[in-house]
């Protein structure tokens, strides 16, 4: 039996880059992860060190870990949408992240379409379709995957029509993909419920063979809620049974999933710490069995 692809969100810090996400990953269980190049809300960026670079691919083999199932997340404040003063710079950013990350050696970039924040849809849209012709030349090795939104505000890409729109503007096709968030869907309207009618909107509307990897987040919220807050797997209202369909799905097998559920706190007023929830939910999806004690295994964890 073919094992699932599965791994979380791990961190990618200055001292140990590449290197400490993989050791990360193997403490996981995980057999792939996603990472930002930097702190994910700005634009600093440390130079790649080669030597780390190396070191990690090693300790990627050794631990059957694939690169080409290892996914980068572009920065989330970067907006293609908006072709306001920050447009270029936006453009110019996302140029230098996809060298990093071939340099990394990574095939696949997560990307948020961008908020259109009142310009309106279709001139969004537009500006999306723009920067990405500009970022993507021949020689681009990566696949930029638009995620799909939540639709908070006045995100764009929260149905299964405007990523189409956008991929059909983009000249080279093959360099485009989308990253599908079970989270973001729900909030977005898409009933999990039912996930082989997504499946089956998708494949019409975009087609199956652009989804490149998956976002696995159970929900805080209701479905059209359009509010991305995500929840522990289980324990919010996609719910484990659903969310274990999504994972084992027939047509999704060979696509990386990437867990990006809370960081758990210790209750402690007085020292709050966070913890990885992780290990225990990757744990519990490859039991395919809901452990409604996770929380507390978490915290006796790390404590
Ligand atoms: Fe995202
Ligand atoms: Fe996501
Ligand atoms: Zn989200």
């Amino acid at each position: 039996m073919e094992d699932i692809i599965i791994g979380s969100h791990v961190s990618f810090n200055k001292n140990e880059q590449l290197l400490g996400s993989v050791k990360e990953a193997i403490s996981y269980g995980a057999n792939t992860f996603m990472f930002y190049t930097g702190a994910p809300q700005n634009t600093l960026r440390n130079k790649i060190d080669d030597n780390l670079t190396k070191e990690a691919y090693e300790l990627m083999k050794k631990n059957n870990i694939n690169p080409n199932n290892v996914i980068v997340h572009a920065p989330y404040i970067i907006n293609l949408a908006n072709d306001n003063d920050n447009y270029n710079f936006a453009i110019n950013f996302l140029k230098e992240e996809i060298n990093r990350v071939e340099k990394l050696g990574m095939k696949i970039i997560v990307l948020h379409p961008g908020s259109h924040v009142k310009l309106g849809p279709i001139r969004g849209i537009n500006n999306i379709i723009t920067a990405l012709n500009t970022v993507l030349t021949k020689e681009t090795k990566v696949i930029i995957a638009l995620e799909t939104m939540a639709g908070k505000g006045t995100e764009l890409g929260s149905n299964f029509e405007e990523l189409k729109q956008i991929i059909d503007g983009v000249e080279l096709k093959d360099k485009v993909g989308v990253c599908l968030d079970t989270c973001h869907i729900n909030d977005a309207g898409y009933d999990l419920t039912n996930f082989d009618n997504v499946l089956v909107q998708f494949d019409e509307i975009i087609g199956l063979s652009k989804l490149v990897c998956l976002h696995i987040n159970d929900s805080k919220n209701l479905i059209s809620s359009h509010k991305d807050r995500h929840e522990n797997i289980g324990f919010g209202t996609l719910g484990f049974e659903n969310i274990i369909k999504v994972i084992y799905h027939e047509k999704l097998k060979g696509l990386p999933k990437i867990l990006e559920t809370p960081y758990i706190t210790n209750n402690d007023e007085e020292n709050k710490k966070l913890y990885p929830p992780y290990k225990f939910e990757i744990a519990m999806i490859r039991k395919k069995q809901y452990d409604l004690e996770l929380i507390d295994s978490v915290r006796n964890a790390y404590k």
